[in-house]
């Protein structure tokens, strides 16, 4: 079970890992053809104000209908999409498919239509075309710039120059918000942060996991600096990640704005974002 690896070097088979191998060579392969096989469904997950619970945002997160596997989360084919550029197809049928969605929602419930946020991998955001990609789904859509929101890693937009830094500016002149995603896992240079187009910072879930009880953590004090810091630059903040009363309520005492997470609603099908909206028509608060 162990085999000489050179001189004095050890490998040990590990049977776990290339069944893993094994699952992803497999995904690998019916990936390409899955657009095309129109496989690829979009679940959209609540963003509420932390202040009232009204609905005021929804996250377009991709999945993957597989016929055999069957239904696949991004964790398990958006980093092979991005090492093959397949990224680029997939996220463009995501963004159309949101905006369709939103203006529908739109059309139905014109006072209370949330505003769709779309993840935008990094070779997206580098594409020279993405700015045109945008506007036409928009027009294509029927769909308001300011209820599109693009959601960006920091590691994506983080010393972004040149072209790629004028499409971020292109599309906030458009009249898209642009959000930072899993803020605070990466590196970001807060002198850069402030000449970016930015609207919103979405706290990564690590911060949101710490926060249990009233009380001073040290999370919550990173949080509190965080929120401090995006409202001095004019910013909003989104919590990931939200799953527990108590964690809803630090939040909204630390100033966040809307919170995302189990405690407010799975990802779930338009149709059923819609039946909320329905809903909530009559006044109802949506928590
Ligand atoms: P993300 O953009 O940070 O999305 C939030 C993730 O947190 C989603 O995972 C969501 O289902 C999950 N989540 C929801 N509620 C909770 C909760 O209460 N606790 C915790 N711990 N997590 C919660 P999901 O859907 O598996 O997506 C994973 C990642 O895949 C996303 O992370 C995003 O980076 C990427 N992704 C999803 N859709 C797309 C897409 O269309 N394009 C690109 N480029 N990336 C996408
Ligand atoms: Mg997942
Ligand atoms: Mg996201
Ligand atoms: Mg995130």
């Amino acid at each position: 079970w162990a085999k000489a690896e050179g001189r004095g070097r050890w490998a040990v088979y590990d049977p776990e890992r290339s069944a893993r191998d094994q699952a992803r060579s497999a995904l690998a392969a019916g990936l390409p053809g899955a657009l095309d096989r129109d496989e690829f469904v979009v679940h959209y997950q609540p963003i509420v104000s932390l202040a009232d619970g009204r609905m005021l945002a929804v996250e377009a997160l991709v999945r993957w209908q597989h016929p055999e596997l069957g239904l696949i989360g991004p964790d398990r084919f958006i980093g092979l999409a991005e090492e093959t550029g397949l990224i680029v197809r997939v996220g463009q049928w995501v963004l159309e498919r949101a905006c369709r969605d939103a203006a529908g929602w739109r059309a139905a419930h014109p006072d209370t239509t949330p505003v769709v946020s779309v993840n935008l991998a990094a070779r997206q955001a580098d594409d020279p075309g993405i700015v045109d990609t945008v506007a036409r789904a928009l027009t294509d859509s029927g769909l308001s710039a300011e209820l599109l929101q693009l959601e960006l890693t920091e590691s994506a937009v983080m010393g972004t120059t040149g072209e790629p830094l004028r499409s971020l500016r292109r599309l906030a002149a458009l009249g898209v918000r642009l959000a930072i995603d899993d803020f605070g896992t990466g590196y970001s240079n807060l002198a850069y942060l402030r000449r970016l187009p930015i609207h919103c910072l979405k706290l990564a879930a690590p911060f949101v996991e710490g926060i249990r009880a009233a009380g001073d953590n040290r999370d919550e004090q990173i949080v509190d600096a965080l929120v401090r810091l995006a409202h001095a630059l004019d910013l909003r903040v989104t919590a990931e990640a939200v799953e527990t009363g108590v964690q809803a309520e630090r939040l909204r005492a630390l100033g966040c704005d809307t919170g995302q997470g189990r405690l407010f609603g799975a990802p779930v099908e338009a149709t059923e974002i819609a039946a909320r909206l329905a809903e909530t028509d009559g006044g109802r608060r949506w928590t």
